[in-house]
């Protein structure tokens, strides 16, 4: 049995045109039924919805096979004992910095001020500020960063973009673009190794349905 770890929402979403390319058809709709665990139209292949930030976990410690997780889930859990061996192109968005419209980002980096940067993704954000010589106080949160900025929390936020309307729904500006974001399939090291043809072959599909 081969066990693919996905998330539900966009990476479900996107991943099922793929899966399909690839001649897999998930059984049920996860939207209709409250099941963890999908079978599909394969009797060797099954797929099991998590948490997008447990799909790491899930893969390294072997309760999936593969599974697949944007690369800013990847980045922030260490990956270690995980194979990545593809971009899948799907879930495609950016990293960035964003803040209040009324706050001169740029002025405050000028200055050497410290900035209260609010965000989900403290190991990225670090790394990002350290590169460029910015003082920050990170501040982690688990959601609505958005709302960091303008409550007088932080100035500025660490977070995913894609179209900006959620942004701009809340009177923030991007300042600085910190990564492009897709999604990658991972795959357990152990798997490779233990089934490696069918796992190979699934890799290969991927692949296929990527090009
Ligand atoms: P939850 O919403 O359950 O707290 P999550 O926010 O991590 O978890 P999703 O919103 O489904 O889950 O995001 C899953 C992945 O999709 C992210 O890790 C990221 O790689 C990508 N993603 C997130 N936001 C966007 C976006 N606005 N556009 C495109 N891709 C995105
Ligand atoms: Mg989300």
């Amino acid at each position: 049995m081969i066990t693919l770890a996905l998330s539900k929402g966009r990476i479900y979403d996107e991943t099922l045109p793929l899966l399909r390319e690839a001649g897999i058809e998930v059984a049920e709709d996860p939207e209709k039924s409250r099941k963890l665990i999908l079978p599909t139209n394969r009797p060797d292949v099954r797929v099991v919805l998590v948490r997008a930030s447990d799909v790491p976990t899930y893969v390294q410690h072997g309760g999936a096979d593969l599974g697949v997780a944007g690369l800013d889930v990847l980045l922030e859990h260490s990956d270690a004992g995980l194979y990545r061996p593809l971009d899948l192109k799907i879930a495609r968005c950016r990293l960035s910095v964003a803040a209040r419209a009324g706050f001169d980002y740029a002025a405050a980096v000028r200055q050497g001020s410290r900035i209260r940067v609010a965000t989900k993704y403290t190991t990225l954000a670090r790394q990002h500020f350290a590169d460029k010589g910015v003082h920050v106080d990170l501040i982690k949160l688990y959601g609505s960063m958005e709302l960091a900025p303008l409550t007088g929390l932080a100035d500025a936020i660490v977070d995913l973009v894609s179209t900006g309307s959620t942004l701009r729904a809340n009177q923030l500006v991007e300042v600085e673009h910190v990564m492009d974001i897709s999604a990658r399939l991972v795959v357990n090291q152990a798997s490779l190794k233990l089934k490696r043809e069918p796992v190979r072959a699934l890799i290969e599909a991927f692949e296929r349905a990527v090009s």
